[in-house]
């Protein structure tokens, strides 16, 4: 039996963030995956989803020209095998950048093997087992479809599955309307296919405030369908499948199944090892050092369902790696909530959401700011959005925001910043706005929340400089 220090089981992104921390201090691990190699990112995820949107944004704005002088925009057409060639040219160069990366690994470091345990420190990879001292699950996770929906697979497209599409059809439903269904369905739509999006509740874009919920759906309902009353039931009519919901019914060429992702933890043994799990069915863990409780187990990356976004999976990578070869382990902070949708507007959510807030049953005050008649939003002809700031009433900090609204990508990474600095709404209102930009709109609800904190209208809003001793030298 072969035996390492560090097995490593995943070579997605939270895997290899694993190895490059890994390999700084020993040559004894393995890295093992027999799936597709490249990473989820880079083959059917962030990369290839944001390529898309890029083409479908770039021909949407075809509906503003005549209003600005620019003619022939009506005379402009998609040709969606063209695209899809473009989305799957791109993420080719981003799974070769992943390669690229691999290129320097030992042939030994890399199993082309599916993982299942024997026991807590003992892998068995079908022709070999392996002895591991730590070992990382990396696993990942997949796209849902129903096991009652299975029947009609064929008319089923997932984030697996998508990108390799020929061409676009002219009708789809994309069932589920959280990040990846409003990203791909709005991009879909807009590329010409006539999209209809159903989600079971109301709820939209991974946001959770009611109040830019309620306003997210009437602004996207202008441009396409959404129905929130779940689908009822799927039938097959003329060769086309048939979506019913309790209020209407829609025939359509496919469907896109964006009901949500499983943990890639089933049939890998871990029932039989002897661990503790939690209400989701993951091995219980600890969130600070990703360790598995009771064993040298860690877990990273979207397969423990924690924080299913890129720069979080890396991060957990990076803490799983450094703590399966030290000698006593490291807690680490996490960083700022920051998630994004990257509908159009942008939707994000950052620091403690709404739903955060309520659950924590935390005393904060909402300021908000509307980007219709907002300076550069007019400029842009992008005059919708609306920027909800939550802030803590007793120390007057910022805590948390949720938006939707243009380039809202920027806007919540500043706000994150701010959060993460722990500076208080006043504080934020002393550094630099620039004219004329979207970060004004931030502005405006930051000049809202500090008014419902209760806080007293410096008439200069600067910092005097006896705040700041240091400066005066
Ligand atoms: C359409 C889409 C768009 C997205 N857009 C964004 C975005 O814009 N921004 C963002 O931050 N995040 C985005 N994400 C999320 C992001 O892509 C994931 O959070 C991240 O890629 C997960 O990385 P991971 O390392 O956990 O898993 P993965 O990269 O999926 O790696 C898991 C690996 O484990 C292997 N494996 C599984 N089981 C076994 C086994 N038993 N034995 C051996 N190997 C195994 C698999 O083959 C795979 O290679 C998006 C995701 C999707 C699907």
């Amino acid at each position: 039996m072969r035996k390492v220090k560090v097995a490593i089981i995943g070579a997605g992104t939270s895997g290899l963030s694993a190895r490059s921390i890994v390999a700084k201090s020993t040559d004894d691990y393995v890295v093992i995956d027999d799936g597709k190699l490249g990473t989820t990112c880079a083959r059917v995820g962030c990369m290839p989803s944001k390529v898309f949107i890029q083409v479908a944004n770039d021909y949407h704005r075809r509906g503003v020209f005549k209003a600005i002088g620019i003619s022939g925009g009506n005379n402009l057409s998609i040709d969606s095998r063209l695209v899809m060639r473009h989305v799957r040219k791109l993420r080719d160069r981003f799974v070769e950048s992943v390669f690229a990366d691999m290129d320097s690994w030992k042939e030994s470091h890399l199993l082309r093997k599916r993982a299942t345990f024997i026991d807590k420190n003992t892998l068995d990879l079908g022709d070999e087992q392996i002895e591991a001292e730590r070992i990382i699950i990396a696993t990942g996770s997949r796209p849902i479809i129903p096991t009652d929906w299975q029947k009609y697979k064929d008319y089923f497209i997932d984030t697996n599955t998508f990108f390799e599409l020929e061409s676009l059809p002219q009708t789809m439903a994309v069932i589920g309307l959280g990040v990846i269904g409003v990203e791909l369905g709005q991009a879909i739509n807009r590329l010409g296919t006539k999209v209809i999006g159903i989600a079971r509740r109301r709820s939209i874009g991974g946001i959770s405030d009611p109040d830019l919920i309620d306003y997210a759906i009437e602004k996207l309902s202008d441009e396409m369908e959404l129905n929130f009353n779940g689908v009822q039931e799927l039938s097959l009519s003329d060769g086309r499948l048939v979506v019913k919901t309790s209020n209407q019914k829609y025939t359509v060429d496919k469907a896109l199944v964006s009901v949500g992702r499983k943990p890639n933890i089933d049939g890998m043994g871990l029932e039989d090892i002897g661990l503790e799990f939690d209400k989701n069915g993951i091995p219980a863990f600890n969130s600070d050092t990703f360790q598995i409780e009771g064993s040298s187990i860690f877990i990273a990356g979207d397969v423990n369902g924690i924080r299913p976004v890129l720069h979080e999976c890396a991060d957990e990578g990076n803490i799983a790696g450094y703590n399966a070869v030290a000698s006593s382990l490291n807690k680490y902070k996490r960083r700022t909530w920051l998630g994004i949708t990257f509908a159009d507007p942008n939707f994000a959510s950052v620091g403690m959401t709404y739903e955060d807030l309520q659950k924590n049953k935390s005393e904060f005050v909402t300021g908000h700011a509307s980007f219709e008649g907002q300076g550069r939003a007019i400029v842009m002809l992008q005059e919708i959005g609306l920027l909800k700031l939550y802030g803590c009433k007793k120390s007057k900090k910022l805590l948390g925001a949720e938006l939707f609204a243009p380039s809202g990508e920027h806007l919540a990474h500043l706000i994150a910043w701010v959060i993460a600095q722990e500076l208080t709404v006043q504080e934020i209102l002393h550094l630099p706005f620039y004219h004329p930009v979207v970060e004004e709109g931030l502005r405006t609800a930051l000049r809202d929340l500090a008014a419902k904190l209760g806080e007293k209208k410096s008439l200069l809003e600067l910092a005097l400089c006896c705040e700041h001793p240091t400066n005066n030298c």
